[in-house]
């Protein structure tokens, strides 16, 4: 067992604390990662304000994990002591479903351990990556390419991979007319994703204020959902809007917006239920889809494509002590595009 530092909560909702946790014994096929930056998705917040069912509590968040291999257990092939690594959002599967065969472990039969907030295949809970030093099984791990920062590569391993995956299945692509809805975390790195695989990328976000930057990811067009005339003027537009909104939208609005055969794609995983007209979909044979994160394979893949095209998140470095004003302002919408927690200052 060792000892490290994390930023733990108590209870939902409740502040931020330094506390010691144990990470497990090192076995064969462990990976032990000193973290040096762990970026801030709406999903930790969903999760540590108990918006989704379920909370495990003490809670250490943290899936988006970037650092560097301190030791490997004696059977681990793919990683050495200084490699530079990251981990996403699960910890384990069971290796041997359809799904994990697939390379699509975040759909294991078994139910897989996510990286925190989540009980490992012993019944002991997972503690993620607001700390120190985590211990994870190699097959859960992947490379950071040579030419990507630790700090900027962090946010990729959960919102990169979670708009990499959507995006590419749904075959966003030349010729296709693409909406990146919501423009925060997951949504400045889509419309990166979007562009750069050679599709017609548009924005759709509430307010005027983030055009600039918008075009600067690559984006060809920008819309402020505010002004209703958007939704007439864009009225069956779209092959794919990706949404990342955090909050339920009006299901039935954005799916005007769609063309024929045009699908609506949900990441944004609001706790409310949504609903639409069985006609909004009828009438113009829609689609309307979910997406989980991506697997380990697509991860790494994910990680070359945005290293070769030169994809960036564009992050603010905070300390460990910001934790709690940092939460408070993504749910004002008040990030430029993701926090990231510099580990060395816990
Ligand atoms: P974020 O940085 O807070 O961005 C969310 C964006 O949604 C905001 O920037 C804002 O965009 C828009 N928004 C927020 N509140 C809104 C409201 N009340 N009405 C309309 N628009 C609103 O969050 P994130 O880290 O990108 O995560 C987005 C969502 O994806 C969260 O629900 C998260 O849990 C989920 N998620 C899902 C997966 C998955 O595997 N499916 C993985 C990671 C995250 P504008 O200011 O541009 O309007
Ligand atoms: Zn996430």
């Amino acid at each position: 067992m060792c000892k490290t530092h994390v930023l733990s909560v108590s209870a939902s909702k409740a502040p931020f604390e330094k506390t010691m946790i144990e990470r497990r014994q090192l076995r064969p096929d462990d990976v032990s990662i000193d973290i040096k930056f762990s970026g801030i998705c709406h999903s930790d917040i969903h999760s540590a304000h108990g918006d989704w069912a379920g909370g495990i509590f003490p809670m250490v968040p943290g899936h988006e994990i970037s650092g560097i291999v301190k030791a490997v257990g004696q059977k681990v092939t793919k990683f050495a002591v200084g490699d530079r690594v990251g981990v996403g959002c699960y910890v384990d599967s069971c290796g041997e479903c359809e799904y994990c065969l697939r390379g699509e472990e975040q759909h294991c039969s078994k139910g897989n351990v996510a990286t925190y907030n989540s009980l490992d295949y012993d019944g002991n809970p997972t503690y993620g990556g607001y700390g120190q030093n985590i211990v994870v099984t190699e097959r859960f791990v992947v490379h950071i390419p040579d030419r990507m920062e630790l700090d900027v590569a962090s946010p990729l391993l959960c919102a990169g991979i979670t708009t990499y995956s959507p995006l590419k299945r749904w075959k966003a692509g030349p010729g296709k007319k693409v909406a990146i809805l919501g423009m925060g975390g997951l949504g400045h790195i889509a419309i990166q994703f979007a562009h750069a695989m050679g599709a017609e990328v548009s924005v759709l976000s509430r307010g005027k204020d983030k055009e600039n930057e918008a075009l600067s990811f690559g984006a060809d067009h920008y819309f402020s959902t505010i002004n209703t005339e958007t939704f007439n003027m864009l009225a069956g537009r779209f092959d794919l809007i990706l949404n990342t909104v955090s909050a339920p939208i009006d299901v039935d609005v954005y799916l005007s917006l769609l063309r024929v055969d045009g699908t609506l794609i949900n990441v944004g995983a609001p706790a409310e239920p949504s609903q639409y007209n069985v006609f909004s979909l009828i009438m113009s044979r829609r689609s309307i889809a979910g997406s989980l994160v991506g697997g380990l394979l697509e991860t790494q893949e994910m990680l070359d494509f945005a290293a070769v095209h030169g994809i960036k998140p564009q992050i603010e470095i905070i300390r460990a002590d910001q934790v709690d004003e940092a939460y408070e302002r993504v749910l004002r919408s008040d990030v430029r595009y993701r926090f990231v927690i510099d580990i060395s200052t816990l």
